[in-house]
């Protein structure tokens, strides 16, 4: 493991993880490494890992490419959705060109209507995710993730056996242990560093190849951070923010610069790239270690769930443990599903967490910057 030098230096190397790894994984496929891409957080990591295989997320951040996918969907659709399967038509996103294998699942409508084009150009496995979390869809999902693993065995000519699928599933908590300790530093007061920083690393380590390096690394800055907070590093006290709602990366990253630079500090991310990946782990003493894999990815509480039980169970967990003032919830233009619950999310924090709410609607340009900055900091103003 690399020594730590000082923490500015760490967030910019984990700020630049996902440039460097666009050099790494042609170094992984040259080493003669699978690579397996996805593009959301129900797809079971472990297979990945259990196969001997990189795997990388293909979601896309920047609007670039967008022109480019509206040649073949529609405009009025999620700007995530428009720019990943516009990296992707276009062979501009170097994680796509390299993966031997994307996998998609039928999350919203958008999404598995846009795998159907893109199976047209590459290998892309759709495993049916279903919209509940009853126990016969918990069944169905197991079945779908025994034919992933099936899938990528025969492709890739490897055995996962029950062995390895059990020492991911430990690397793999491992991983979000580490993570879920590294961002709960921001539950101290004042937090130790930005919301921004604490987003670099937690974005920034999904881009890491080296997953047994992991856990290792994000501890020894959760340790360094303490440190420098023990001896009296730490910003100044403001009003703590928990974003929930949409992915968020590269150009929405506008939404938390909106909150910092108006007086406030993201405190927690309760979305895909922050609490939704680590909070939960797969139970590694469980009898069944597929049906417990399935069930931890499953029970993950995003919009697309009908009814979605498990979203304000984890954000109201983390308003209280954080500490939080105040949640900013972060939509895609066209995101239904995350549109319509946003009336159920506000309704949660303001009457039983007691606590402001506002939703923020964006996309991939940065038209709406200066609105943006003048709606969180009316909104930061009332705490
Ligand atoms: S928000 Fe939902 S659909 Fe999107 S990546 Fe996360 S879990 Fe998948
Ligand atoms: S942000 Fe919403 S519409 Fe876009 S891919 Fe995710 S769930 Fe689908």
């Amino acid at each position: 493991m690399e020594l730590i030098k000082n923490l500015p230096a760490v967030f910019e190397e984990f700020a630049d993880a996902r440039k460097n790894a666009f050099i790494n994984v042609k170094n992984v496929k040259e080493s003669g490494m699978p690579v397996i891409g996805s593009y959301c957080t129900y797809f079971p990591t472990e297979i990945a890992t259990a196969a001997g295989a990189a795997s990388v997320s293909l979601c896309s951040t920047s609007g670039e490419t967008i022109p480019d996918a509206e040649k073949d969907l529609p405009a009025n659709l999620c700007p995530l959705i428009k720019s990943s399967y516009g990296f992707a038509k276009t062979d501009k996103c170097p994680f796509f060109y390299f993966s031997d294998l994307v996998v998609g699942e039928t999350t919203c409508d958008g999404k598995k209507k846009m795998y159907e084009l893109m199976s047209e150009f590459k290998d892309v496995f759709i495993m049916e995710l279903p919209n509940s979390q009853k126990e016969t869809a918990l069944a169905f999902y197991k079945t779908e993730v025994l034919r992933m693993k099936e899938y990528v065995e025969k492709k890739f000519g490897v055995e996962i056996t029950d062995e390895k699928i059990r020492a991911a599933v430990k690397l793999e908590n491992e991983i979000r242990l580490a993570k879920k300790r590294l961002a709960e530093v921001m539950k101290h007061t004042p937090t130790p560093v930005t919301g921004l920083n604490m987003f670099k690393l937690l974005y920034g380590s999904t881009f890491k190849f080296d997953r047994a390096a992991l856990p290792a690394e994000l501890n020894g800055i959760a340790d360094k951070i303490e440190e420098e907070y023990a001896a009296g590093k730490m910003e100044e006290k403001k009003p703590r923010i928990i974003i929930t709602g949409c992915p968020i990366g590269g150009v929405t990253e506008k939404v938390i610069e909106a909150v910092e630079n108006n007086g406030g500090v993201v405190v927690g991310f309760e979305n895909c790239v922050g609490a939704k990946l680590y909070e939960n782990l797969v139970d590694e003493k469980a009898d069944d270690i597929w049906l417990a894999l399935t069930k931890r990815y499953l029970d993950i509480g995003c919009s697309v769930m009908t009814p979605n039980m498990n979203r304000p169970v984890l954000l109201g967990k983390m308003i209280d443990e954080y500490q939080a003032d105040g949640v900013l919830e972060m939509t895609l233009q066209t995101c239904h599903t995350y549109n319509i619950e946003h009336k159920k999310i506000e309704a949660f924090c303001r009457d039983q967490k007691k606590k402001p709410y506002l939703m923020v609607e964006t996309d991939y340009s940065t038209a709406d910057i200066a609105q943006l900055n003048t709606r969180i900091a009316a909104f930061i103003e009332m705490m």
